[in-house]
């Protein structure tokens, strides 16, 4: 019997694919809070509207994602958002009192833009001209700014980050956040030409993939097309150009019906067990859950990783050691709705740079990208992340906190109305933060784990990646790794 820990995206979507191999045998999910979907939560408004707490949008390229979409029939839900929509053109970024939108054109990056006071191709002439510098990891601060310039680091790539994890790229690993810009450096001397040349290598093995196919036989193509059939969705996302989607009547609904899919196949989850100890024995897993012991086979963890480290803690204290030194940060998020349109662009939403010293990180503007209402105007302000202890360590009451997000989305987006509803949630310790040596750390914490030959598979967002796409495959991956261990 496999035991997962965790009924987040990533413990459901493990149980998911570990149903594909009936080697690995039953499977119990231990969760310790009374629902499932983790960070993925959507709140219904007594008026219907939805308030996402956590993910709303997925890249439209997560093809593994779009594939577990059209299994679990969920298609029908998708709003698509195509590359010329305005939520996936338009981006803001607030620095010196001012909307600044990002370049989204040939134009836009050839000519002068009012965030850096220069153009985008000067950017990447920076870039070009840099001399390169050996590193083995190093802040995103640091590698922007030798690379492209400071601006650019402070003033774009900063608030970027904090849209995306909340951190502080004074911090953030250059490798492991944006490893093939890093690598493109470190091969090629600068990431501009690193990319070009990856991309001609990819043509390249494009063009001999296709000469190859054209030696090999009808009937061995059909079978191999078979194989790698991609799904319509994938096909579609590809043909009308999406950039980004969600889904139709909240996010939440993702976790939910895998929940579905999964039980009915004969998955337990258990809800309210928390999972407090790990003893690895020799012929088995022992856990200590609520107080109690149970033996399982092995075990699939989809907690953050300083959750687990306090698990593994008595036995294995060098890899809770490494597993809790992957710090994380908690983030504010205030959801508002009004009756009117009342933003004064359309865009996917606005961005802080931490410089600016604005207690906010960034607004989204839900109700561009996946309108409820044609009236309405709903937004989400992200607070906190890096900038939590800073801002909001003496007070974090939702009063506050709604305050603010008020206090601000009236002085960048010139918003006056009161909104019609608002909902306030701290969300503690939600997004791991993959700091310089994070994945040498990674390796560590692997190599331990296979020398000592622990059945433990590990997925989730505190490894590899955050997004929600990201820690799905992730949970592929772990149930695969898991699986060799049983061969
Ligand atoms: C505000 C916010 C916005 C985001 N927006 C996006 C977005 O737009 N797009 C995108 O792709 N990604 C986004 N993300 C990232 C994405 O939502 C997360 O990375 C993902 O949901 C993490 O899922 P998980 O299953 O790995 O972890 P979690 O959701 O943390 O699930 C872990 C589960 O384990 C349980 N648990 C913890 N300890 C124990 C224990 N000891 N015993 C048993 N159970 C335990 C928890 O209760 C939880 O249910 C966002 C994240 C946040 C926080």
């Amino acid at each position: 019997m496999t035991a997962i820990l965790g009924a987040g995206i990533s413990g459901l979507s493990a149980a998911y694919y570990a149903l594909e191999n009936p080697k690995i045998g039953p499977l119990v999910i231990l969760e310790a809070s009374n629902r499932v979907g983790g960070w993925i939560h959507s709140i219904k408004q007594p008026d219907g509207t939805i308030f996402e707490k956590g993910p709303r949008v997925i890249r439209a390229n997560s093809h593994n994602l779009l594939d577990l979409i059209e299994k679990l029939n969920l298609s029908t839900k998708v709003i698509p958002i195509k590359s010329n929509h305005p939520a996936a053109k338009n981006r803001y970024i607030y620095a010196d009192n001012v909307l600044h939108c990002l370049p989204n054109s040939l134009k836009g990056i050839m000519t002068k833009n009012t965030l850096l006071n220069r153009s985008l191709s000067s950017v990447i002439w920076n870039d070009l001209n840099a001399i390169k510098v050996s590193k083995d990891d190093e802040s995103i601060y640091s590698f922007i700014e030798r690379r492209f310039g400071k601006d650019v680091s402070e003033k774009m790539i900063a608030p970027i980050l904090c849209g995306i994890c909340g951190g502080d790229i004074q911090k953030l690993s250059a490798k492991s956040f944006m490893t093939s810009l890093f690598e493109a450096e470190q091969n090629y001397g600068s990431v501009i030409k690193g990319l070009l040349q990856q991309k001609l290598l990819n043509t390249l093995n494009k063009k001999k993939e296709k000469q190859f196919k054209s030696k090999i036989s009808d009937d061995t193509q059909k079978a191999v097309k078979s194989n790698n059939m991609p799904s319509h969705l994938v096909e579609r996302a590809k043909k009308e150009s999406w950039r980004i989607w969600g889904l139709q009547g909240g996010f939440e609904q993702l976790p939910q019906a895998l929940t579905k899919n999964i039980t009915e196949r004969g998955v337990n989850i258990k809800m309210k067990h928390n999972c407090e100890q790990l003893i690895f024995n020799k012929d088995n897993v022992e856990l200590i859950v609520n107080g109690t012991a149970e033996k399982y086979s092995r075990v699939i963890s989809s907690l953050p990783a300083k959750s687990l480290a306090n698990l593994v803690k008595e036995q294995h204290p060098e890899l809770s050691k490494e597993l809790s030194s992957i710090p994380t940060v908690t983030i504010a998020i205030v959801n508002l709705q009004f009756s009117e349109n009342v933003l004064p662009v359309t865009a996917f939403g606005v961005l802080i740079p931490p410089k600016e010293e604005i207690p906010i990180l960034g607004v989204i503007f839900d109700s561009c990208a996946l309108p409820q209402n044609s009236k309405m105007t709903v937004l989400t302000v992200m607070m906190g992340g890096a900038w939590f202890e800073k801002y909001f360590g003496d007070c974090s009451s939702e009063k506050h906190l709604r305050s603010i997000a008020i206090k601000y989305v009236n002085e960048i987006l010139c918003i006056n109305e009161d909104p019609k509803a608002c909902n306030v949630s701290i969300l503690k310790d939600c997004i791991p933060q993959y700091v310089i040596g994070h994945a040498e750390r990674l390796t560590r914490i692997h190599n331990y784990i296979s020398e000592h030959k622990i059945p433990l598979g590990l997925c989730g967002s505190s490894y590899h990646a955050v997004g929600v796409s990201d820690v799905i495959l992730s949970a592929k991956e772990a149930v695969s790794s898991i699986n060799q261990c049983i061969l």
